[in-house]
């Protein structure tokens, strides 16, 4: 089963694609995290890609599709993936079709999380994330704090925060985002697939919610 998660950043789309993936077993792929791992370990891709990270801007697209395309023909994905940050251009969105089309298979389901823009920056800003790349637990410091300040509940290990999770470069994320990526919601409107959750905190209602609905939908 291939899902896609959409939206602005700071919605949620990484902890309701942690909990669908342990939920229905499929992994998840994050272009994000394949991203800050390069930096972090200096390859040549971080390099190329580290300015656009810094700036909150999209890391050009012919780069973008050759790295998560090589990752989509690993075999560990054979049985499906949920998609966190792809795509994020039309030419993404059109690309991946073809790439499925050409292996048997299409996106099951695009989930787009949408959160009243005031409400994206504090959850940016407080966003902190377990630095164990086996786990990378997602903690909010107001909403969802860990239990013992900067540890991870379930392995203990320390929290971080993304260099790009600030008020400057989230702003550009957001703008980046209303004017390449919204687009594409459109694209798999007419597609049929779209599936839409307002998650904000003014209606009580979170990405955790969110997640237990559709696990139940989606194992059906
Ligand atoms: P994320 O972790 O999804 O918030 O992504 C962090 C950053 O990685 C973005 O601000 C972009 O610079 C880059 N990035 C992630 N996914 C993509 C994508 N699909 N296309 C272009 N750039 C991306």
């Amino acid at each position: 089963m291939i899902i896609i998660m959409l939206g602005a950043p700071g919605t949620g789309k990484g902890t309701v694609a942690g909990l669908l993936s342990e939920g229905l077993g499929i992994p998840t792929v994050s272009s994000g995290d394949i991203f800050r791992k390069a930096i972090q370990d200096r390859t040549e891709l971080g390099i190329q890609v580290e300015g656009y990270l810094s700036r909150g801007e999209l890391v050009p697209d012919d780069l973008t599709i050759k790295v998560i395309e090589d990752r989509l023909n690993k075999p560990d994905l054979a049985n499906g993936v949920i998609l966190d940050g792809y795509p994020r251009t039309t030419m993404q969105a059109e690309k991946l079709d073809k790439f499925l089309e050409g292996q048997g298979k299409k996106i099951e389901i695009a989930i787009n999380l949408e959160t009243p823009r005031e409400e994206l920056i504090e959850r940016v800003v407080n966003r902190r994330i377990c630095s164990n790349s086996e786990c990378k637990t997602i903690y909010n410091l107001k909403l969802n704090p860990p239990k013992q300040a900067g540890l991870c509940d379930k392995c203990g290990s320390e929290l971080t925060q993304r260099k790009d999770d600030n008020e400057e470069v989230m702003n550009n994320r957001l703008d980046t985002y209303f004017k390449q990526t919204q687009p594409i919601i459109e694209f798999y409107e007419k597609k049929g697939i779209l599936h839409t959750e307002k998650v904000s905190l003014s209606i009580n209602r979170m990405g955790t919610d969110v997640a237990k609905e559709l696990i139940e939908r989606l194992k059906k």
